[in-house]
């Protein structure tokens, strides 16, 4: 299938985990400096600039956020700690509020420390999102359940399949969607269905690669087009299910990208994200 390409670059949007050494001051002036108007960045350094400061920085540049990453981690032992959880999940959706975030993303937890009792896991998710979601909504910040690789169900998201995403979705309704990653979905079977399902409740499109072989399950996430996943095949799924938002590059890379400048990484991400994103 061909497309046009030529106003492709409109549609990136860049993680600050691309460009992990950067403060979210210099995410914002980097991203300006190579043309690129959208960015995601995570909490961290949110919280380091100040919600407010980095909301004026943000629009004072006319940048969309097409995400604020990340909130979730719902699960714990024990009542205090499921307490903590929903409180610091409020804050992230009041710091999405006021960096005019898109949504916010959401890792939703694995097992609490010491059980093995998955499926109390994903009922603690469940509910977790439940009790967030009033408050999400006043706010007006869709919460974006994002599934990860099974590979992180015990320490990182028990949430591990898009139909697991969408059945949430669907219990829980209004104000919830989906972030699609491809680095966390790729290998699914029933990823053309899933996508297909979730339609409009896709809030986010991440993208990187899946590099053979992968040396460290979270931090050696590859550039796009260096791996195996068919990014355009992905892409084109998510846009036949009616997405038209940007393709966000959310590359984790201890190794190799994040010792690079990251004025060229995003030179790359761009040239990456023209030709086979
Ligand atoms: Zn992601």
């Amino acid at each position: 299938m061909m497309r046009d390409l030529s106003n492709d670059r409109a549609l990136i949007s860049i993680n600050s985990m691309t460009v992990k050494p950067w403060s979210l001051e210099q995410l914002v002036e980097g991203c300006a400096r190579a043309g690129i108007s959208a960015i995601s960045p995570w909490r961290d350094i949110v919280q380091a600039c100040g919600a407010e400061r980095a909301g004026k920085l943000i629009r004072a540049q006319g940048m969309t956020v097409t995400g604020l990453c990340r909130g979730g981690m719902f699960p714990a032992a024990d009542e205090a700690g499921r307490r903590a959880a929903l409180e610091d999940n409020r804050r992230a959706v009041d710091e999405a509020a006021a960096i005019g975030a898109q949504c916010l993303i959401l890792v939703v937890g694995g097992l609490p420390k010491g059980s093995r009792d998955l499926a109390g896991a994903r009922r603690q998710v469940r509910d977790g999102l439940a009790a967030l979601l009033p408050h999400a909504r006043q706010a007006g910040v869709p919460l974006a359940i994002e599934p990860l690789h099974p590979m992180f169900a015990a320490d990182r998201a028990c949430v591990n399949t898009l139909a697991q995403a969408n059945d949430l979705c669907e219990q829980l309704g209004d104000g919830t969607g989906i972030a699609v990653d491809t680095y966390h979905v790729w290998w699914d079977p029933e990823l053309a269905r899933e996508i297909a399902r979730a339609g409009r409740n896709i809030l986010a499109y991440h993208v990187n690669d899946w590099l053979v072989p992968t040396t460290d399950l979270l931090l050696d996430r590859g550039m796009m087009g260096d791996g195996v996943i068919d990014l355009r095949a992905i892409r084109a799924m998510v846009e036949a299910a009616g997405y038209r938002g940007h393709c966000e590059v959310e590359i984790l890379s201890a190794e190799n990208w994040w010792k690079r400048d990251p004025d060229e990484v995003l030179r790359i991400c761009i040239e990456r994200h023209q030709t086979v994103v």
